[in-house]
């Protein structure tokens, strides 16, 4: 428990805001959140969550719950194929604890919010749908926010979760552009078949296409491509475009690519992402989750990284009585490893959308490395997860 309870403003109700809220909650401090949606409304499509993320929503007493609402992946299983279908190599990922905790769960994004927000809900949070900040006043005592219906609230410590664009960020003075990766991503869901259990990658020319079960009835699509910076398509258009655009992918691809069209949930997003220094403090304002160090998708990190970040924030408030000191040891614990992530998935991201050449040397390249690469990455990423402290 911390020496004081806070009084917590959390700014954002995702990934990273539902996750804090919990965390902090559970560790004594008095929390609201306000959300700009008017109602919980969210992005269909799927979200893999590595063992990491896992271990994080275990300590957020809500991995049973998000386990029974996705899809563990047999034995962290990743099947990769060329675009015409035929096997490359399998990889598997990791997990400390198999028994209890998947190397991969797929999951419907709405079905993940439903669990944190539910849980967020139980815990007692006030929740203001439709509302946001527009002002942040930080003095010696505390920070004064002003609310979008008008109304002040007086708080000890602002949480900014909201998002890649955050415009809390800018309130506070960080002046950050959302970088464009150049890659755009288009998602989809469909029905299952019940064979199909393992996550798939399908390497074709300069482009992927992965498929992974999300529940017992869905799985979710995905296909990554160089996208010019400025592209706008509209979004009833997005199934026809999706199609076109991987129509060279056969294999395990083709029946899901033949069955978009009008009643398809598809969804278009061109990749940004956020390098930002620290410090991801200004006084008693702090940013978390893709505010702080959004990445590209490519490691499929994301998610967990703002898992993490709210396990770890309120490990560094309840370890450190200074405010001060408690948001600078949270953010020496976390950019280490979440630059690491954006790093890897950056060059990861810009090799996959730029390669030209020989396929086959590719293949043979992957099937000398690729099991080596995924331990790499994991190794790499506990250690530095480690080195942070604070139990994770
Ligand atoms: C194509 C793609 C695929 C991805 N796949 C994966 C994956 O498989 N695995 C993984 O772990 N990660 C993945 N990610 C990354 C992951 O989605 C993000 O890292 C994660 O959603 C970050 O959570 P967040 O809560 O910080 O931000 P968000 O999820 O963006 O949530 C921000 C919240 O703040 C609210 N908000 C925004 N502005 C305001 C405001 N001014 N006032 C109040 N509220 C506001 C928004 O409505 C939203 O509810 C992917 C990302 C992309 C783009």
């Amino acid at each position: 428990m911390p020496q004081r309870p806070l009084d917590i403003l959390i700014v954002g109700g995702g990934i990273a805001g539902c996750c804090a809220a919990i965390a902090l909650t559970r560790t004594g401090h008095r929390v609201r959140i306000v959300e700009k949606q008017e109602a919980w409304r969210f992005q269909s499509s799927g979200i893999f969550v590595y063992a990491n993320g896992l271990e994080s929503l275990g300590k957020l007493g809500l991995l049973e719950d998000i386990l029974a609402a996705g899809f563990p992946v047999p034995e962290g299983r990743n099947a990769y194929y060329d675009h015409l279908g035929q096997p490359i190599v399998e990889t598997f990922y990791p997990t400390a604890d198999a028994s209890r905790i998947p190397a991969i769960l797929g999951i419907k994004r709405a079905e993940m919010h439903r669990v944190m927000a539910g849980r967020v809900a139980a815990l007692g949070v006030p929740v203001q749908l439709g509302t946001t900040v527009t002002e942040l006043k930080d003095g010696a005592g505390g920070v004064t926010a002003t609310l979008s219906d008008g109304s002040v609230a007086r708080v000890d410590l602002v949480i900014a979760a909201d998002g890649v664009r955050s415009a809390t960020r800018a309130l506070i003075g960080i002046e950050v552009a959302p970088r464009y990766s150049g890659v755009g991503v288009w998602r989809a869901v469909h029905r299952r078949p019940p064979e199909l259990t393992d996550k798939i990658m399908m390497m074709g020319p300069a482009k992927r296409f992965g498929i992974i079960p999300i529940s017992d009835e869905l799985l979710y699509t995905f296909g990554t491509v160089a996208e010019p910076g400025d592209s706008y398509y509209a979004p009833d258009d997005w199934p026809r475009l999706m199609a076109a655009r991987f129509a060279e992918f056969t294999g395990p691809a083709a029946p899901f690519l033949a069955e978009l069209g009008a009643g398809t949930e598809v969804l278009y997003t061109a990749v940004e992402e956020i390098v930002l220094p620290l410090p991801w403090h200004r006084g008693r304002v702090q940013l978390i989750g893709d505010a702080a160090h959004a990445s590209t998708p490519f490691m499929g990190q994301g998610g967990a990284m703002a898992m993490q970040d709210a396990v770890i924030l309120a490990d560094a408030l309840s370890a450190h009585d200074a405010l001060e000191t408690a948001l600078t040891a949270f953010g020496r614990a976390r950019f280490p490893v979440c630059a690491f992530v954006q790093d890897v998935s950056r060059a990861v991201g810009e090799a996959g959308a730029r390669e030209t050449g020989d396929p086959s040397a590719r293949h043979a390249e992957m099937r000398a490395t690729a099991q080596d690469k995924v331990d790499g990455f994991y190794d790499r990423l506990h250690t530095l997860t480690e080195a942070g402290g604070f139990g994770l």
